[in-house]
Formats: structure tokens, sequence, C-alpha cells
């Protein structure tokens, strides 16, 4: 066990009850989680209960870093493969829209070798943030870009403008907007409607009570040789506000970097990690000799504590978060505010993340702080 790292002991929990608004129940340790380099860790995003684009991910960038390639070509080519899959409505072709049914992307890249990064935000039209993200890295003296300069970029680097608004994520936008609200001029078409297989694939994948869920991917690799590298992208918030920008594409909440430490990224509710600069938190953590696990859960413990504008009468969060952290070893953690979610058919999925090494690719449950109760109907 490294210098300074150990697992939770009696005083943390009642440190911990003293800060959030109720006591996280668990604080599971996952067993040890050895090292191996190369590393890439990546959100899960569950494609179906046994289909997940997370693990597509990390394979292709391990296979990368294993052939000895670049590790920001490894990790953006792994997201971009869920970038390109309109099953994968969290990000990129195919993402939800925003309140207008405009697709705006968001994504940021950081690379420790240099520990420059790059970001774009609200990006239209362009499939492939990611690349855009780390063309800003790589080809400019600047770091962020966002909104119709970040197409011209984009467009000024030969990519192509295309329709990101899949028939399937079109009908899921017309459905919200017309159940929105009886005081205006929408009107939902009613039984019809809920029989559409797109409907019905969105209902039973998120369900009708928060019918604003939201997604991303984060993935991010150590070298065999301790180079480490990160990318975060997304459609963000189903139904922003244009213009609106979450965690992912700023560098310090939604991902960082750093060569002499590690690296951590996020998915989950946007503005609670945006207040706590968590990605960056999680790293600081992680240079003072906490774990992966244990920098991810005090940060998680810290978004609570700060969230009491999104919190249950109960005091419970209302919210989930993840972290995605690994350190220069290729120590890993996935670490969420609850350890999963239930379905519209009352069915539970428990929060994972995906790993690849060189014992192949795999999916892992999170260390989590609350356990999620089933809603009662
Ligand atoms: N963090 C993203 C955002 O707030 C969405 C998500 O990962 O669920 O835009």
């Amino acid at each position: 066990m490294a210098r300074g790292v150990r697992g939770p002991t009696r005083r943390d929990i009642i440190r911990s009850a003293a800060i959030l608004p109720v006591v996280a129940q668990v604080r599971t340790r996952a067993p040890a989680r050895a090292a191996s380099l190369p590393v890439v860790i990546a959100s899960a995003n569950m494609k179906s209960p046994t289909e997940s684009g997370g693990l597509n991910a990390v394979r292709k960038a391990w296979e990368i870093l294993a052939a000895g390639g670049d590790p920001v070509d490894a990790v953006v080519s792994g997201v971009n493969l869920v970038e390109n899959d309109p099953d994968d409505v969290t990000v990129g072709y195919g993402g939800i829209p925003n309140e207008e049914g405009v697709v705006q992307l968001d994504a940021s890249v950081m690379d420790g070798r240099t520990m420059k990064a790059g970001a774009v935000g609200a990006l239209e039209r362009i499939k492939n943030p990611s690349k855009v993200a780390r063309l800003v890295m790589e080809r400019t003296n600047r770091v962020f870009v966002v909104g119709e300069g970040a197409l011209k970029f984009a467009k000024a680097h030969g990519f192509a403008e295309e329709n990101l608004l899949t028939e399937r994520s079109r009908k899921i936008w017309l459905y919200w907007k017309e159940k929105l609200s009886g005081k205006d001029d929408w009107m939902p078409a009613g039984n019809e409607e809920e029989k559409d297989p797109d409907i019905r694939w969105y209902i039973e994948k998120y369900g009708v009570e928060d019918f604003r869920p939201q997604g991303t991917i984060n993935c991010d690799a150590v070298t065999a040789s301790g180079d480490i590298v990160g990318t975060t992208t997304t459609c963000g918030l189903f139904f922003k506000i244009p213009g609106r920008l979450g965690d992912s594409p700023v560098i310090g909440a939604g991902l960082y970097v750093d060569n002499d430490v590690g690296a951590c990224g996020s998915t989950g509710w946007g503005e609670g990690n945006l207040r706590s600069c968590g990605s960056h938190t999680v790293v600081e953590m992680m240079r003072q000799g906490k774990s992966p696990e244990e920098a991810a859960l005090k940060t998680l413990e810290r978004i609570v504590a700060f969230a009491k504008d999104n919190r249950e009468s109960s005091g419970r969060p209302k919210f989930q978060t993840v972290f995605y952290a690994v350190n220069k070893r290729g120590e890993y953690a996935g670490a969420s505010v609850y350890d999963g979610a239930y379905g519209s058919t009352g069915r539970f999925s428990r929060a994972k993340f995906a790993v690849a090494d060189s014992s192949g690719a795999r999916l892992l449950e999170t260390a989590y702080l609350f356990k999620k109760e089933k809603p009662s109907r």
C-alpha cells in the first residue's frame, strides 16, 4: 500500500456524517485493484443490460496502447466509437438535443506529457467533439472554444457538418416538449406516441419520472511508461437551455490530468461537479497520498455536502455523479454517489465502470456513498 493510503476509519465515517445531509450508509472499499500498465478506464455507457459502449472504448484504447500507439490517439479513438453510435443518446451522433431540438456537444482532452488541454462547448453539427477538442489542444495556444467559433474552427480543420439529430432523438425531444406543460400550444399524441418503439426504448431505459437524465463518456489512460491522458465527451443534460455547458468540457471539473499524479473524469450531475472542481480535487487528493477510490469518494462527499439545492425531502442527494480515477502506478477506481438506479420496470442496474489492462477488458462495480432506495409505485 502506498505511503499515506489507508482505509476509512470510524472517525472518517463520523466526520462524513458532519458534512453530509444524511450519513452515507456505505463507503465500500472495493478489493485492491492491482496496477498493471498500460491501463485504460472509462464510464460504462451501458447500451443494454449486457452491452457496454465504455467496454468497447477501453478495449480499443488499450489495443492502441499495447501496439505502442499514442495515448491521446488511444483515448480519443476509444470514445469516438461511442460518439459515432446512435444507440448511445448521451454522446455525439444521435445525442439528445437541447430544448430547441438542436444537438449541442461538449468535450475536453488533456495530455499529461505537455500539461496542455483543449475543449469545445455547445458545438453543433460535428459528431466527434473529442477530435475537435484535441485540435484545440494541439493546434492552438488556447484551451476552450465554444459555439459558432468552435464550429468554424472544426470546419477550418476539414470536419464535415452533418445533421446529428436522429429520428429517435427527434421523437424523444418532441415527446418531452409536448408533455412539458398544459399551458402551451404543444399537445401529446396520447397512447399512440407511447407505443412508438423509439419512445418505448427511451422510457424503458430512462423511466418517465426522471425524464431528464444525462450521460457522458470519460476515458483515461496510463501508458506503460507512466504517461497519463484523458478525454470526456457528451451531449450534456437532455433538453438543456441552449448554450448550457456542464462539467464535461471544463478542465478541472469533468476532466483533469497531471502526469506526476494521475487522471480523473466524471459523469453525472454537471452543475454539482462544476461547483466543486471535482476532477481536479480528486487528482489533488491523490497527490496527497489518497488512493483513487478514497480521493473520489471524499470528493463526492463534498459535492453532496454542497448540493443543498439538489436533495430529496429526506435529505438524500437527488442526483448521481460518478468519478473515474487512475494514478500514475495504474491503480484505478470508479466511485459514485449512488450504488445504481432503478429503471421504469423496477429493474436495478448497478453503477459500473470499464477497465482494460493486460488481463483484458471488463466491467467493475463502483464504490459508492449511498444505496438507492427502490421507488414506491
Ligand atoms: N456531466 C454531464 C453534464 O452535466 C452529463 C452527464 O454526464 O450525465 O453535462
